[in-house]
């Protein structure tokens, strides 16, 4: 249920009017609700009850650490791509036995401190990594727990971007090559293959398509364990989608899910692993940006806001739809806005032709559904640093991430010698 919500006519996180908040806050910022993360988690677990199953936050959709210290109070592990996800889950309090490290470009100093830190296994993506883990268990005296990301080739309705199941993308290993793969990494010497993983792509709002991949991960199953080949975990991805768009989106039907894994997977007694990222955070956080300017035309009116494609990426790189709604209720009459950023860009667009009541300079906008894939994939083009992340919690709230200082920003920068001056 959503904690976003307008009470005498502004609108509140939670317990929290977002005016009060933009007071101390400079924006543009994002704000979370940490009861929605709570419920989104929740919800999945007791979803997946009585199965014997570890639900693995996608660290890279939102790797703030109070949002990971969130999920990791209520049981969650972790899935991380990179040595810096990683020692975050970690600090944030995920414990070592829960994370999993999935990617396909691991290197050999990330492979190592993993090791070391003892995680449960790496999602292994190709032949020339396994020989790299094994290669660094060796010279590190330990085994590398392994599964191995198969490329079911399912095609998945959502954005061309964001599949990745397909035989064409670069992700996992070809299903004709996944059963002499898992032989050769069974015969390396620093090598324990205990799992197979799949991941289908993100936003998916219609489970149907992860069938066909499980029925995959199923035949490998049958296939490995004729050869004597002992799997114990089925690491079954993330991909769940959620409603950006309540005109066009469905919501996944998650008792069809659940029934999919029990039909396709279940006689087998293995663990599952779940690696969602979207699904538990991407509804819980907005985009809090104030108007600019308007600029009324004779074909278009703009409303220039303060937050950019730097800030929040995902309109202009997926051409993803996101409602966005102002923070005081109006009952002015509606508008047709494009509503753009101040970055040198005409790709700077959050939404064009959108029905708004009329707004003006200093007026405060949200834009929603911004949880998961806003801040971490933010940048500083146009010199802009990157803003504050908020958490709100019942009548509490509390800045997470300060924005970032401009001069600290500046002065990463280094003069060479021979321009000093
Ligand atoms: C991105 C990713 C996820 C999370 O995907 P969501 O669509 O956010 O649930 C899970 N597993 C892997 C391997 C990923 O690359």
């Amino acid at each position: 249920m959503s904690e976003f919500k307008y009470k005498s006519s502004q609108l509140h996180i939670e317990g929290v009017a977002i005016s009060t908040i933009s007071k101390s806050i400079p924006t543009p910022f994002y704000v979370y609700s940490a009861t929605m993360i709570e419920n989104n988690f929740l919800s999945l677990q007791s979803r997946l009850s009585d199965l014997n199953h570890l639900i693995c936050f996608a660290v890279k959709a939102n790797s703030n650490q109070a949002v990971l210290r969130t999920l990791a109070a209520l049981g969650s592990g972790a899935d991380v791509v990179s040595l810096g996800e990683l020692k975050r889950a970690l600090h944030a309090g995920v414990p070592p036995h829960k994370v999993v490290f999935s990617g396909v470009g691991k290197k050999a100093h990330e492979i190592e401190y993993a090791l070391e830190q003892g995680i449960l296994q790496f999602n292994v993506e190709s032949v020339a990594e396994l020989h790299n883990i094994n290669k660094v268990a060796i010279k590190c005296n330990k085994s590398a727990n392994i599964a191995i990301r198969i490329n079911p080739d399912v095609a998945v309705d959502t954005h061309a971007k964001i599949t990745t199941g397909t035989a064409e993308n670069k992700f996992g290993i070809g299903y004709e090559q996944a059963l002499d793969t898992f032989v050769l990494a069974d015969n390396l010497p620093a090598i324990t293959v205990q799992g197979i993983h799949v991941h289908i792509g993100s936003q998916i709002t219609d489970v149907t398509p992860f069938k066909a991949a499980f029925k995959r991960v199923a035949d490998l199953y049958k296939q490995l364990n004729a050869l004597g080949i002992d799997i114990k975990v089925l690491d079954l991805g993330g991909g769940l989608g959620i409603c950006y768009d309540p005109e066009n989106d469905s919501l996944p039907d998650m008792a069809e899910y659940r029934q999919i894994i029990e039909d396709e997977l279940s006689e087998f007694n293995c663990q599952y692993i779940v690696e969602p990222g979207r699904s538990l955070t991407a509804d819980t956080g907005c985009l809090v940006s104030e108007v600019i300017y308007d600029k009324l035309g004779t074909d278009r009116n703009f409303l220039i806001v303060d937050a950019a494609m730097n800030d929040f990426a995902r309109p202009s790189l997926y051409d993803a739809y996101h409602r966005i709604s102002p923070v005081l209720e109006s009952t002015k009459p509606n508008k047709k806005y494009d509503i753009v950023g101040p970055v040198c860009e005409s790709g700077d667009t959050f939404a064009v032709a959108r029905e708004l009541p009329e707004l003006e300079s200093g007026d405060l906008v949200v834009i929603q559904d911004c949880g998961a894939y806003g801040a971490v994939m933010s940048g500083t083009y146009n010199t802009r640093p990157l803003i504050a992340e908020v958490m709100v919690k019942n009548d509490a709230f509390a800045v997470i991430r300060k924005r970032q200082n401009l001069d600290d920003l500046i002065n990463l920068d280094q003069i060479p010698n021979w321009l000093a001056s």
